[in-house]
Parts: C-alpha cells; sequence; structure tokens
C-alpha cells in the first residue's frame, strides 16, 4: 500500500515544487514545464509500488547514458521476478482453472514494438516481447505458439507450479469462484514503465499475469499496443493499469500520448483519458484504472479512476513514490 507517509512525503515535495522551486527535484519540474528550457532527462516512472525497485534496476542503465529501451526491459524484468509479486510473473495469482498465463509488451523510440499474451511457464515475459519485436516480423505472438518461440530462443521453461503464496489463495477462491474485479487488489498490479533517456528517446513496457481469477485465454490490455502502453518519439509515451477490458475500449495509452499531441499535459492527458473511460464504461464505479503518461520535455503526469494509484518516479534527484490524483 503507499503509505500516509509516503504520500506526505510526494506531496510536501511537489508543494517545494509549487512554492518556491528551491529543491533541485522542484527547480527541474518546473523548468521543465517552460518551452525553451532544458529538458529533464533521463527519467522513468512506472505504476505501483513495486515501481521502486523496478525503477532503480532502469535508473541503473539511465544514469549510464544507457537507453531507454533498455532501462524500460530490465527494470520491469526485477518485477516478473519477485516471487513476492501477486500480480506480475509466475509467482502471480493464476486464473480460474489454476494457470499462470501472462502478458506483456514493449515499444522503442523508432515505434517499432512487441508483444506476448497468454504465455505460461516463462519467467521474462518482457524478453520474449522485445525478442519478437527484434528477430521477427510480428508484433504480437500468444499462447503455445508464443511460449515454442520463447523456448527455441533459450527460454527455460519454468515449473507450473503456483508459487506458495498464489496457491494459498487460489484455494480460498476456489471456496466461492467469486468472479469480480477488485479496486487496488493490495495495491499491486501490472508493471508499466515508461522512460525518457539522456539521448531524448522515449520507450515503455507493460507486463503482468492481468485479472485474477480470469477466465482461461483472457487478454487484457497490457499486451496490446495502444491500450496498455504506447510510444511515439515526437510526442511521449503512457502506460495503463486497472481492468484492462475498460482500457481496451478506448485505446487509452494511444489516447493519452494522442491528447499530449494536442498540446495537454501528461496528466490533462491523463485526465482526459480516464473522463473518455468513464463516458465509455457505464460500470466504471466498480473498477480502478490509473494512466501515467511522460512527455518529450521530460514532464510527467498520473490520473486515476479511484483514489489509491501510487507510482514511482526516478531521477537524478532520487526515486520516490507519489499519489496519482483521481477522478472520484
Ligand atoms: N491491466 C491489467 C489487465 O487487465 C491488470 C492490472 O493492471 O491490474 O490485465
Amino acid at each position: 500500500m503507499t503509505t500516509r507517509r509516503k504520500f506526505i512525503q510526494g506531496s510536501a515535495l511537489l508543494s517545494v515544487l509549487t512554492l518556491s522551486g528551491v529543491s533541485k527535484w522542484g527547480k527541474a519540474l518546473t523548468l521543465a514545464g517552460q518551452a525553451g528550457l532544458p529538458v529533464r532527462k533521463p527519467v522513468v516512472l512506472s505504476t505501483w509500488d513495486h515501481g521502486l525497485a523496478a525503477n532503480e534496476a532502469a535508473w541503473k542503465i539511465l544514469a549510464a547514458n544507457g537507453k531507454a529501451l533498455d532501462a524500460v526491459e530490465k527494470g520491469v524484468m526485477v518485477t516478473e521476478a519477485d516471487i513476492r509479486n501477486l500480480s506480475v510473473g509466475l509467482s502471480a495469482l493464476p486464473d480460474r482453472d489454476g494457470i499462470v498465463t501472462l502478458d506483456a509488451s514493449i515499444m522503442d523510440e523508432k515505434g517499432r514494438c512487441g508483444a506476448v499474451a497468454c504465455l505460461e511457464r516463462i519467467k521474462h515475459p518482457i524478453a520474449v516481447a522485445r525478442m519478437v519485436m527484434e528477430k521477427t516480423p510480428h508484433v504480437l505472438m500468444v499462447g503455445s505458439g508464443a511460449q515454442k518461440f520463447a523456448l527455441d530462443n533459450g527460454f527455460p521453461l519454468e515449473s507450473e507450479k503456483l508459487s506458495p503464496e498464489a496457491e494459498k489463495q487460489y484455494k480460498a477462491w476456489l471456496k466461492t469462484s467469486q468472479y469480480k474485479p477488485i479496486i487496488n487488489i493490495e495495491n499491486h498490479d501490472t508493471i508499466g514503465m515508461i522512460a525518457l533517456d539522456a539521448d531524448g528517446n522515449l520507450s515503455g513496457s507493460c507486463t503482468t499475469s492481468g485479472l485474477a481469477y480470469k477466465m482461461h485465454g483472457r487478454v487484457g490490455d497490457s499486451p496490446i499496443i495502444g491500450a496498455g502502453m504506447y510510444v511515439d518519439n515526437e510526442v511521449g509515451a503512457a502506460c495503463a493499469t486497472g481492468l484492462g477490458e475498460t482500457v481496451l475500449r478506448i485505446c487509452g495509452s494511444y489516447l493519452v500520448v494522442e491528447l499530449m499531441r494536442q498540446g495537454l499535459s501528461p496528466m490533462e492527458a491523463c485526465r482526459k483519458a480516464v473522463e473518455r473511460l468513464m463516458a465509455k464504461n457505464p460500470d466504471y464505479k466498480d473498477v480502478q484504472v490509473g494512466f501515467l503518461a511522460l512527455n518529450k520535455k521530460g514532464e510527467h503526469g498520473a490520473y486515476s479512476l479511484q483514489k489509491g494509484f501510487s507510482y514511482a518516479l526516478a531521477d537524478a534527484t532520487g526515486n520516490k513514490m507519489f499519489d496519482a490524483k483521481s477522478k472520484l
């Protein structure tokens, strides 16, 4: 959970920024907002509390003048490998048949992209997505075909056993088998990451086990380019988290990037996308969705439907959590 302490920390930093511009952090943000002034880079952002550890790995690459593409791949691999994580990687909660299926996507500054969906028993779907992008003429591979592609390219086949915590929770769920999305499950959901490197190039990644106890074969927004994540190096990058069906209906991340192209700030673009989502999803009150965006100037913003969406931001001044503003 985003603790009150972390929230206050974030708010305090933001008020320093707004009121005085004294801190290095605040000054950087303020300057980037004005035309003609230096771009704030490198910078990396990712969704939820698990974003902190992922940002740390991404930052190491960015700080050494590495590429945003490498940063967003290696960053989210930390989350995929975290055995405590119940919503990303193989330790996550399974679908309703007890099988963990993973979705991931990646996109770079050239508009190249790759994705995998419904992938079983592979530890790093994001690395497979990158390989789809770099080694095939395709964008999206799914299911057994995606798994075969991964195995053919040297990824090991992992055990099909659930992680101990996932197994415990799945057994408990089986007692009622209630199929209902829960808002902010333990505040751990998809990890979406967007970054701007020292050369001014943007990239994005997104990886998840999707909705817990989903129907077998269900695919969410995360591996769908333009829904769960999108990058346009002329404009900005965006990613989404939350109930994927609602994001798919509005091509959420693409919409955020297009709104930035029209001149909206990253936060305004995320807010407008949330409003569009509400208009197209009559059941919006029962779900959570959050958008995170970054533009070419290094300005960022986030907005969610319900309270509780947090994100991590790392730049030269540190790696910190923030709470997004929300509609409801
Ligand atoms: N967006 C993901 C999905 O619907 C889940 C999430 O972000 O929690 O698959």
